[in-house]
């Protein structure tokens, strides 16, 4: 397996060159487009990995389905899908999708920002530091990795430049989606996208999703069988941004990209695989990234259809 990945690095690299690192938030645009790296854990216990699996980034929007697992742990499945929606919008992930004067739940699913920052508020917590605090120890216990943290410079670069998302926040406020305060909020979701990561930690964290919330060979459950089902049905249909159609169609398993550069894709019962590779196509997903996931898909049949 590891050959495997090797080759599909080698195979995928150039097309790294057909995207861009993400320059929107400043920070970002300091990635080096050559990196690339994969990692797959598989249910028969064997771990492999390629490349840059190591380097480390910004999980970005591959916090999403964390927040989605800590919301569900926090508040259940009925509390949840009542204040945010499961349909794709078909839109770019910040877009300001509200019409009619209007703004429902319905509108917006927990793969796009504004469902995102939403989620924030029904983390448990007496305070946003808290709140970010359980949603970090979450990561670090469904990656089995307590070293990670969170990187300073891209939380603040995006703090400071996150005017859209500011955008977001004051219309769910304003549409009564949201009671807290704004800048407190938005705060615990700039830190959230800032969580660094590695492939090796996606890898973890998709398998746990793949094995219904169980690590390998751990017996306790870290969230009922039923929250995964609800987080891999919304990777596969709102996952890959407004790709995830495309996506379906060409690699075919639940996955979430990042505009760090990362992907985290979920093959049910089977692995969890981790590839990080910064240059992005124009929806925000990693253009080699990608492509190397159509190449195992192809070689390991891994759709789900
Ligand atoms: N922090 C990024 C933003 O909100 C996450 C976007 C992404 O990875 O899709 O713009």
């Amino acid at each position: 397996m590891d050959e495997l990945l090797e080759k599909t690095i080698e195979e995928c690299a150039a097309f790294s060159k057909k995207g861009k690192v993400a320059s929107y938030i400043p920070e970002l645009e300091k990635a080096n487009p050559a990196d690339f790296g994969i990692a797959i854990l598989s249910s028969d216990g064997r771990f492999s990995r390629a490349g840059d699996c190591h380097k480390r980034f910004t999980i970005q929007s591959i916090v999403k389905p964390v927040l989605l697992l800590q919301a569900l742990l926090d508040n259940g499945v009925e509390y949840v899908r009542a204040h945010v929606g499961v349909e794709a919008t078909g839109k770019p992930f910040d877009a300001i999708n509200y019409t009619e004067q209007s703004l429902l739940s319905d509108h917006i699913n927990p793969m796009v920002n504004m469902g995102a920052i939403a989620m924030c508020t029904m983390i448990g917590g007496g305070s946003y530091e808290e709140k970010f605090r359980r949603l970090l120890d979450l990561t670090r216990r469904l990656a089995g990795n307590d070293s990670i943290e969170l990187d300073e410079r891209v939380y603040l670069s995006e703090k400071r430049t996150g005017n859209k998302n500011r955008a977001l926040a004051y219309l769910l406020k304003t549409y009564n989606m949201i009671e807290d305060d704004v800048e407190e909020v938005l705060d615990c979701y700039f830190r959230a996208c800032s969580i660094q990561v590695d492939c090796v930690d996606l890898a973890h964290i998709g398998f746990t999703l793949a094995n219904h919330g169980r690590r390998m060979r751990e017996e306790e459950r870290i969230f009922p069988a039923e929250y995964a089902s609800y987080v891999n049905a919304i990777l596969m249909t709102c996952g890959m941004y407004d790709g995830s159609g495309d996506f379906a169609v060409k690699v075919g398993v639940p996955a979430k990209s990042g505009v760090g550069g990362g992907i985290m894709a979920v093959v049910p019962t089977r692995m969890g695989i981790g590839i990080f590779s910064p240059a992005l196509d124009e929806k925000g997903n990693s253009i080699a990234g990608i492509r190397a996931l159509e190449t195992l898909s192809r070689k390991l049949y891994l759709s789900i259809f």
